[in-house]
């Protein structure tokens, strides 16, 4: 039984990395550190058999756990034209799925969720892959996380109407800010800390779960 599952998931992993590379994305490190990652224990378990199929799926608590495809896209455009995404920073880690894939891609990952029972689910799931450099925190993710800033690297998984502040603040010189904005329409919005100052680019349309104050 236990084996037939793990044969499955095998299979239905790798069908999910051949649909990646057909909706475009070309960075073999992101496919190697997706592929690394076993999505299903993140979702609930009758969820479980649909893990792999490019979707969000519900995590509880009302949020979603993301999209493949996104995570895929969002850490490709961390990572364009730079060999390494160094220090990273994750604003709405859920159950952990993202952080992880951070976690396969480099060795400091901060991961800040305002939900404590999510929180609470990432970090068993974290030791359950004893994904031991990704630290999560509890704390709401629009102030960023000062004790640990400069960031090379900062993703948002939730959607305001405008770049936080302390985000920008919190890139380190040549680091990256990937973000979605906007309330019923959103795109993506990548934000590179250049010596000119941010420079901002305006990407695909996209659809996040709002990125609210305070913590419960
Ligand atoms: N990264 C997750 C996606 C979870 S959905 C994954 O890989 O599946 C987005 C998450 O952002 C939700 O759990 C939500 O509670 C959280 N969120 C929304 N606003 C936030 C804020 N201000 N600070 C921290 N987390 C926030």
């Amino acid at each position: 039984m236990l084996h037939g599952i793990g044969m499955t998931s095998q299979r239905t992993r790798a069908r999910m990395i051949e649909r990646l590379r057909e909706k475009g994305i070309r960075n073999e490190a992101v496919l190697a550190a997706m592929s690394a990652v076993p999505r299903h224990i993140f979702v609930e378990e009758a969820l479980a058999s649909r893990a792999y199929e490019d979707h969000a799926l519900p995590l509880g608590m009302g949020q979603t756990i993301s999209q493949p495809y996104i995570v895929a896209r969002m850490i490709e455009l961390l990572l364009d034209g730079r060999s390494a995404l160094g220090k990273t920073l994750e604003i709405g880690a859920g159950c952990g799925y993202q952080a992880a894939v951070l976690g396969q891609l480099t060795n400091e990952v901060y991961a800040v969720e305002r939900i404590a029972s999510l929180l609470e689910k990432a970090k068993v799931n974290m030791r359950q892959l004893q994904q031991f450099n990704v630290r999560l925190k509890h704390a709401d993710g629009q102030m960023g996380l000062p004790e640990a800033a400069p960031f090379d690297s900062i993703i948002v998984a939730a959607a305001g109407e405008r770049a936080p502040p302390a985000l920008l603040q919190q890139l380190a010189p040549g680091g990256r800010l990937v973000l979605p904005i906007g309330t019923t329409e959103q795109h993506l919005d990548l934000i590179e800390c250049t010596s000119q100052g941010w420079v901002e680019k305006r990407l695909d349309a996209v659809r996040f779960v709002p990125l609210l104050a305070g913590t419960q």
